[in-house]
């Protein structure tokens, strides 16, 4: 068989272990709780909350759209056109067109560019937040993580980009199999090190200091059967007054994050009660679970690309000869692009029913549905979220449940418990 062949077989391989994963380890089981329940738990927000948190969503809205809409755009005008190709030739072009210039340095101004270009749109979102008082950011440190967030791209972009075009040079024709395996285990390898080498350039992580809270967290931590070191802290007030926890790591780098807005914010209980829904994802797995669909996707993907890339009108309209050159990239970044739109709506259904799964394990864990139900309508309230968003935009993205859900939620567990 050809490498063609095995190409179209291995990726059927993979759909097929990804809806197999997809039906086996999400838990599609638990219906969202119901809409009266819903309905009522929205007329007892504060209606200026929930005004406040729909303007300040319909403030962000069209800039957030712009920005996908132009980074599409320009991924395809890069793409299917010649003028990708070309981009990357010029910067190949000092160094005599060697290929590991046109590689990286070529892949690197194509990633640079379409940042770029929707960097007006990023300004932009940070004068709404800063609007909105959300953000406690002046211009400088906003400058700052944009370029630390840069480097971050451009470092583990290089890695990629050279590790890849190596494969395509030692593997003209088996390379989309080693990219695959490669790509599946780049996702695993990120998963354990992005704790520990990625999210230190933007926040300090301190121990929770010793006190009541931290002994109660970690005695429930143990009573769960979760086993956790620490609890860390992390400085998110040096950029938002937003609040937030969660868990990131796998095995030896696993962490249980809070903000420390969260802690200045929040009532000691509903810290516990945000604490309880992290174990609920440390206990499932569900960081495996993410990195399993996620390797998964990324072998699939490779696979696909290599397949569609294939097909000559495309390679035509890029004016390449084979997807495989760095010239090619642009085109690969098109589809990568479109790629990522159309799994976004799908992701985020995932998403949601996972942390569903992690709400029901912190009200069972706390059995205190009051507080689970305070802590959502805190952590609505501060972080100005639309506590029921447009179906459309809740089906498209949203990766959690709506306030008015999760809300509902506590109300069918305290009915279920008799509270
Ligand atoms: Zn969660």
């Amino acid at each position: 068989m050809s490498p063609r062949g095995w190409a179209v077989l291995t990726l059927a391989g993979l759909v097929v272990a990804l809806v197999v994963v997809g039906a086996l380890l999400i838990p599609w089981s638990r219906p969202p709780a119901p809409r009266a329940d819903q309905l009522a738990a929205l007329r007892a927000l504060p209606v200026d909350q929930v005004a406040r948190g729909r303007a300040f969503h319909a403030a962000l809205r069209p800039g957030g759209y712009a920005s996908l809409a132009v980074g599409l755009l320009i991924a395809l005008a890069l793409g299917l056109t010649p003028l990708g190709s070309r981009l990357v030739e010029l910067a190949g072009r000092p160094f005599g067109g060697h290929w590991v210039a046109q590689a990286v340095l070529g892949g690197l101004a194509v990633l640079l560019l379409v940042d770029l270009l929707t960097l007006p749109l990023a300004a932009w979102r940070h004068t709404v937040l800063a609007r909105y008082g959300l953000s406690t950011q002046g211009w400088g440190g906003w400058a700052v993580d944009l370029v630390k967030s840069y480097a971050v791209t451009a470092v583990i972009g290089a890695l990629v980009l050279l590790g890849f075009y190596s494969v395509v040079r030692l593997a003209p024709r088996w390379w989309w199999a080693f990219g695959a395996a490669g790509a599946a285990g780049l996702v695993v390898l990120l998963s354990f090190v992005l704790p520990v080498l990625v999210e230190p350039v933007f926040n300090r992580f301190t121990p929770m200091e010793p006190g009541p809270l931290r002994t109660e967290l970690m005695s429930m931590a143990a009573r769960d059967g979760v086993p956790v070191r620490d609890v860390l802290v992390a400085d998110a007030s040096r950029r938002t007054r937003a609040v937030n926890a969660y868990v990131s790591g796998l095995g030896p780098t696993r962490r249980v994050v809070v903000y420390d807005t969260l802690l200045r914010e929040a009532t000691p209980e509903e810290v516990t009660s945000v604490v309880a829904h992290e174990l609920g994802h440390a206990k499932d797995r569900d960081v495996w679970v993410g990195t399993l669909v996620g390797a998964l996707g990324a072998a699939a993907a490779v696979a696909a690309l290599y397949l569609i890339g294939s097909w000559p009108p495309l390679l035509r309209l890029a004016g390449v000869d084979s997807i495989a050159q760095p010239r090619a990239f642009p085109l690969l970044i098109a589809l990568i692009t479109v790629a990522g739109l159309v799994a976004t709506p799908a992701q985020a259904l995932m998403s949601r029913r996972v942390e569903a799964r992690a709400d029901a394990h912190a009200l069972a864990l706390t059995g205190d549905p009051a507080t689970f139900e305070a802590m959502q309508r805190r952590l609505a309230g501060v972080n100005l979220a639309d506590p029921d968003p447009p179906r459309w935009e809740y089906l498209w993205s949203a990766s959690h449940p709506s306030t008015v859900e999760r809300m509902a939620a506590a109300r069918a567990y305290a009915r279920e418990i008799g509270r």
